[in-house]
């Protein structure tokens, strides 16, 4: 069951530099790159799991929400296919350790 997606450049689709996963606290899918930098220069390690991923260092992802552009936080760890959100998240997950769902969306575009 994989709780992960694997992305390809742009410039190069048959070169896989990450994977997504559904967060559970956002509500959308967040990317992580594992191969080349992202465009600010981020990159993550990961154990090789689709089933139970760990990637390291934490997942921080920071976006602006709604009309009123309200600035949101999502900063967690995956671990082992668990994934533990830290305190500073802005949804209702902070604070607590969930299992990753399996990953179902074929098509989801909408990546922060
Ligand atoms: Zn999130």
């Amino acid at each position: 069951m994989a709780k992960i997606k694997e992305f390809a450049s742009q410039a190069a689709p048959e070169d896989i530099i990450g994977y997504s996963f559904y967060c559970v606290g956002c509500k959308f899918t967040h990317p992580v790159h594992t191969k080349v930098g992202s465009h600010n220069g981020s990159q993550w390690g990961w154990n090789g799991s689709m089933d139970k991923p760990t990637f390291t260092p934490s997942v921080l992802v920071q976006y602006p929400w709604g009309e009123e552009r309200k600035p949101m936080v999502c900063h967690s760890f995956v671990t082992d296919g668990m994934i533990e959100f830290l305190a500073d998240c802005t949804h209702e997950f902070a604070g607590k350790t969930v299992e990753l769902p399996e990953f179902k969306w074929d098509d989801y575009d909408d990546e922060y």
